[in-house]
């Protein structure tokens, strides 16, 4: 999003003029940024066999998920419906990869039949898919090397008390469970959570999975989950991508010297892809005064968009319909009749009802965890690509409300 001629604009566009055109409250993504990101990565690790397996759960939209494809992304799918959706969007089977957490082996079995690699996260699944497959089937396995991640404990995974990845300590039961059924791992992977503020914290995970490695002779591939910080706000410390490039890929290799064998790289980014293409533009239905606060109540809530109520995140906003106005200080709320505050205490060019409020960082978690509370309607999503706005997603109608509640009779 950028000014240009006192208008707030993406790809030439007025965004006044994209809500307007498909109504409020509206997710619009820019792709060029997407494109960008992605790039970014590829730039990063110029010399390595990389692959980028974008999370999808962070944005699902198919459209969205054709345009990173055409991009060279592939994929990383937490369910089956996930699975499903990458398969839509023309994702190859092989270019998916299938990252559950206790979900039950029948669907990791539907996973199987649909040709995509599949990531065991747990020793009892591992034996159940060994029974089943043997070597037939080559598998990745999800280490836990209990690296703590930076941020908020709701979004780190990689801590003692996490439920994800089978722990480093468990290498020698684990390797029981591989030899006896003769299982084809050809995979290692970690996800240490979100929000890694530093290169370090990939670098001693790297570290514990090298040494891990070693007694895993089918590698083709150590796939490091995310984690990559952007800036929520300005001053943000985010994860300097050259750095964690210049200093892994230096890592990397002389693992693989060890090893015998280049292997390929994988990364997972979700947010690092669409969290800053995302904008959530919501209109201003009251401006209400208290003793302590001006609010301003918006036409949305925690239905639309949970992050800020439900991780504390800080997403930063601006007044599109109000760029030169003087700075008042805020607290954005919802309509929702729960506590659904946007932001506390921020400073926005005077609001007016009817203004149009621009929510940053909503690409990533932003549409894909709403909700109907409070029997509302999911919003629109709209992609900005070459210059046009596209409708990805259509406004739900009450239709969709009614959809498959099932009336019986009450006497
Ligand atoms: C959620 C998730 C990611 C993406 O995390 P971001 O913080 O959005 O980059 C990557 N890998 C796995 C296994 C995940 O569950």
């Amino acid at each position: 999003m950028e000014i240009v001629n006192n208008r707030y604009t993406i790809q030439g566009l007025d965004l006044l003029d994209v809500v307007n055109e498909f109504g409020g409250p509206l997710y619009v993504y820019d792709a060029a940024k997407i494109g960008q990101q992605i790039e970014n990565m590829k730039a990063a690790f110029p010399d390595m066999k990389l692959k980028i397996k974008f999370a999808c759960k962070s944005l699902t939209n198919i459209s969205i998920l054709k345009l990173i494809r055409a991009q060279g992304a592939e994929l990383d799918t937490v369910s089956i419906q996930e699975v499903q959706l990458g398969l839509k969007a023309g994702f190859e089977p092989e270019e998916i990869l299938f990252t559950p957490n206790c979900v039950s082996i029948d669907e990791i079995k539907e996973a199987v039949k649909l040709g995509v690699m599949i990531n065991i996260d747990n020793i009892s699944i591992l034996e159940q898919f060994g029974n089943e497959y043997h070597d037939t089937v080559p598998i990745c396995i999800r280490l836990n090397p209990h690296i703590m991640a930076g941020g908020n404990s709701k979004i780190s995974t990689g801590h003692i008390d996490s439920k994800f990845g089978i722990s480093i300590f468990q290498l020698r039961h684990l390797d029981r469970v591989i030899q006896r059924n003769k299982l084809n791992v050809i995979g290692l992977h970690m996800h240490s959570g979100s929000d890694i503020l530093d290169a370090e914290v990939f670098l001693r995970g790297a570290e514990v999975l090298f040494e891990a490695a070693m007694d895993f002779p089918n590698l083709k591939f150590i796939d490091f989950g995310s984690g990559f910080k952007v800036a929520y706000r300005e001053g943000d410390v985010t994860t300097d991508l050259q750095e964690l490039g210049v200093k892994l890929s230096k890592a990397f290799k002389d693992f693989c010297n060890n090893y015998g064998r280049d292997l390929e790289i994988w990364f997972e980014p979700g947010k690092y892809i669409v969290s800053e293409a995302g904008y959530f533009l919501v209109k201003t239905n009251v401006i209400k005064t208290t003793p302590a606060s001006v609010f301003v109540g918006v036409e949305s809530g925690l239905n639309h968009m949970i992050r800020p109520m439900m991780y504390d995140s800080y997403h930063d906003m601006v007044n599109i319909s109000n760029i030169n106005g003087t700075q008042r200080i805020y607290t954005i709320v919802g309509y929702i009749c729960e506590t659904d505050t946007f932001g506390v205490d921020r400073k926005l060019s005077e609001v007016h009802e009817g203004d149009i409020i621009a929510i940053k960082n909503a690409g990533a978690y932003g549409f894909m965890m709403a909700s109907n509370y409070n029997s509302r309607l999911r919003p629109a999503e709209v992609l900005i690509i070459d210059g046009e706005a596209k409708l990805i997603r259509k406004r739900e109608t009450l239709e969709d409300l009614y959809k498959n509640q099932v009336e019986i009779e009450i006497s």
